[in-house]
């Protein structure tokens, strides 16, 4: 999500004539998109924002601007007590601030006139950032802001703000812009991706968006991340199963594999219900490769909870398996009511068996691939080797000295790893 607030703000920023520059110490305008879903992402974002002091004190004109989930919808005074070198401070997902700021500094307007050349950017059709165009190949676009579900443990609905779906037509209207700019890939983000449209008046469904960015010339692939299991439809999977451009690709969390846990997380389903719904998305899409995430030393989670979520990955064979050690987030219900006793070793020694476990079973789902030819589109190329996926996500490198940026061909897997896998392609 940041990554794509952060190619629309350098977009809007290359509109009002600003380019990009390596080093920090040329900048006019520094712009920090911050996340704070864990302690650690928090404690980078303050330790980049102190690195910026010396280049304010050194250069007073420079424009700090501090955005995302740092500052969250609602403001945060008590930061920019804490960091007056701050200039200009965003919510996530919206660049306006900065944008506003630099027009009325630079360009000496009025706020109102400000305020029209800002909407007048924002409102415009998407230009891929000057750096990305022809370049990229994949792009992530938002389909969904905010989050408003109450998972226990989660800072992203208070910093984030409530649930809105954007407007059916404008998704499409930007994809085709990104279509028509080279972009091969999307992949549409939501914090609850298969609500998408609940809120709308029309109630769209992600399936019919899928059905009909399907239809968009020069895009190849669609796939969409994070699905909560609760709302996956059998349209849904019917529509993944269907649409040849629509990878067979799901990313849909459990969080735990104890129904007492799941149940103090908010989760809103069981286990059972969990393993149900993995059953019917492997029947109805058999070629899928599907994702979860699992948080490790949630308050009160005893060894046999934590059994019981190792016994659960075990069984489930997930091709990938995002796992976090519980991380109290201060505003969060978890935070303010539970003790975060399961000790810091233990979430690691616990966190280290999941990800041993998930690495033997990554590992063995891929050697599974050894001999197969399977598409792989290309989307980089890094020190003689070009980097791509399959379908299912799973990273491609092959050697060559074809030019195979955002073409997407046949390759032969030679090499698989738990992480990614080595291939040639097709003679
Ligand atoms: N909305 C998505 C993604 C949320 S953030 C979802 O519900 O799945 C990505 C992942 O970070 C979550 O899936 C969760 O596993 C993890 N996470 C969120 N809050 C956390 C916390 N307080 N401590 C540790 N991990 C957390």
């Amino acid at each position: 999500m940041n990554v794509a607030d952060s190619q629309r703000l350098a977009s809007a920023l290359e509109q009002l004539e600003y380019e990009p520059t390596r080093l920090p110490d040329n900048a006019d305008v520094i712009v920090l998109n911050t996340c704070v879903v864990r302690q650690s992402a928090e404690d980078k974002a303050i330790g980049r924002l102190s690195s910026l002091k010396p280049l304010k004190e050194r250069n007073p004109n420079l424009v700090i601007n501090l955005m995302g989930c740092l500052i969250g919808v609602r403001g945060n005074q008590k930061i920019l007590e804490r960091f007056p070198w701050v200039d200009v401070v965003s919510p996530p997902s919206d660049p306006s601030p900065l944008l506003h700021y630099l027009i009325e500094r630079t360009a000496k307007q009025t706020s109102q006139i400000a305020q029209a050349q800002v909407n007048a950017i924002l409102d415009g059709d998407p230009i891929l950032p000057r750096a990305d165009q022809g370049k990229l190949i994949s792009a992530f676009v938002p389909i969904v802001y905010g989050c408003s579900h109450a998972c226990t443990y989660c800072i992203i609905p208070h910093k984030r703000g409530v649930e809105r779906s954007r407007s059916y037509v404008e998704i499409l209207r930007e994809v085709n812009s990104l279509a028509q700019q080279g972009v091969k890939e999307v992949t549409l983000l939501g914090q609850i991706v298969d609500r998408y449209g609940l809120d709308l008046p029309e109630r769209p469904t992600l399936a019919m968006l899928l059905h009909d960015l399907h239809k968009i010339e020069g895009l190849s692939r669609i796939r969409f991340l994070t699905s909560h299991p609760n709302w996956m439809t059998d349209e849904l999977l019917d529509a993944v199963q269907e649409l040849p451009k629509v990878c067979p690709h799901i990313e849909v969390p459990i969080q735990s594999g104890d129904d007492t846990i799941l149940q103090a997380m908010r989760r809103g389903y069981s286990v059972a219900f969990y393993r149900d719904l993995i059953g019917k998305i492997r029947q109805r899409i058999p070629q899928v490769a599907i994702a979860t995430d699992i948080i490790v030393g949630f308050p009160g989670e005893t060894r046999e909870q934590f059994t019981n979520t190792y016994n659960l990955l075990t069984g489930l064979r997930m091709d990938v398996a995002h796992l976090a050690r519980y991380s109290p987030r201060t505003g969060t219900y978890s935070a303010r009511l539970l003790a975060d006793d399961v000790s810091e070793t233990e979430k690691m020694r616990r966190f280290r068996a999941l990800e041993t476990l998930q690495e033997e079973i990554a590992n063995e789902i891929n050697t599974r691939l050894l001999g197969q030819t399977i598409t792989v589109l290309f989307e980089a190329q890094k020190r003689g080797r070009w980097r791509g996926r399959t379908p299912t996500n799973k990273l491609v490198f092959v050697e060559t000295s074809e030019n195979l940026l955002g073409r997407e061909e046949p390759v032969t897997i030679e090499w698989a790893g738990p992480w990614s896998l080595i291939g040639s392609l097709q003679a």
